[in-house]
């Protein structure tokens, strides 16, 4: 299974040699220590309009071991969540964003928030707290929560999402099309963009269903007004076709993969970044 999860990258130990509940409680301990030891990171990757210019980041979080090397959110994003260490580590990624934003020019911003930190009131006081501390306009942030966790939100949290929109944050459903995918919550849910999974994506090519879902989906959110981003996008082949479907927006290894540095990034950013970091 570890080697699954990819070539190159440092799986947290050998799984056989502890159980699962040590394992988390081990992986726990290292990620506590991470956020004092300034190990984590905050890469981003570029989400880009039909002429490929960048109009916003995603900002997905790296954990740089100094034995294991780069830890994948996919490995310690659950252990978090499974401990009280998610609401710290998502303000982390809240204030690391603040700090970033200016280096990134006119670019929106998007965080991903866990379905754990939205069961606690503790998420709309921190980002009220960080907002009020920095002085960022909520409005250069988009917050990404999963299909799954919004559809199976109850009433309170729901209301905490309000909360924020009503703060100025933008809210984005992401992984759109691996969970229930009910239509009906794209009208009741308070979002303003879809972000559709790379899984739909991927099979534009030779899945007339996928074509079908992406194309309705477009229709939809223009309809709802909301904005449509095409995720992991990976060949020209797979750009044109998001794009041919309606999409307006995309994302994927093809147009910027994550980075700490802002390659990617128009000239003139780059110049600023420069100048900021000198
Ligand atoms: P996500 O929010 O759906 O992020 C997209 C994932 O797809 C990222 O994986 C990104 O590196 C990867 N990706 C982007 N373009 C492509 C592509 O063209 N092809 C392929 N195969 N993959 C692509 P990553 O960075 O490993 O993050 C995985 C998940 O971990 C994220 O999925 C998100 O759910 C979670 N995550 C990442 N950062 C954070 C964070 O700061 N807080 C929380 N709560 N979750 C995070
Ligand atoms: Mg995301
Ligand atoms: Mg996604
Ligand atoms: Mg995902």
């Amino acid at each position: 299974e570890s080697k699954a999860r990819g070539r190159g990258r440092a799986t947290l130990f050998d799984e056989d040699m502890l159980s699962e509940k040590r394992q988390r409680r081990f992986v726990e301990r290292e990620l506590r220590a991470a956020l004092y030891l300034n190990e984590l990171e905050l890469h981003y990757q570029p989400i880009k309009n039909g002429s490929r210019e960048t109009y916003a980041v995603e900002g997905l979080i790296r954990w740089r071991h100094p034995v294991r090397g780069m830890v994948s959110p996919a490995e310690f994003i659950p252990v978090a969540e499974r401990s009280n260490l998610i609401d710290q580590l998502g303000e982390w990624v809240f204030r690391r964003a603040c700090a970033d934003l200016p280096m990134l020019g006119d670019c929106r911003i998007s965080i991903n928030v866990s379905g754990e930190q939205l069961k606690r009131d503790e998420i709309v006081t921190m980002m009220k707290r960080v907002v009020d501390e920095t002085g960022v306009d909520p409005q250069s942030f988009v917050l990404e929560i999963t299909e799954t966790v919004a559809t199976a939100a109850g009433p309170e949290t729901v209301a905490r999402i309000t909360a924020l929109r009503d703060m100025g944050f933008k809210i984005a459903l992401d992984d759109f099309g691996t969970g229930h995918c009910g239509f009906n919550y794209i009208k009741t849910l308070p979002i303003d963009c879809i972000k559709i999974d790379r899984s739909y994506i991927q099979h534009l090519k030779d899945d007339e269903i996928a074509q079908v879902f992406v194309s309705a989906l477009t229709q939809i959110a223009r309809i709802q007004g909301l904005s449509i981003i095409a995720e992991g996008i990976e060949t020209e082949t797979e750009f044109e076709l998001a794009k041919a479907a309606g999409c307006s927006s995309f994302q994927g290894y093809l147009l910027g993969r994550p980075e700490r540095r802002l390659l990617s990034m128009p000239q003139d950013v780059q110049m600023r970044q420069v100048a900021l970091s000198a």
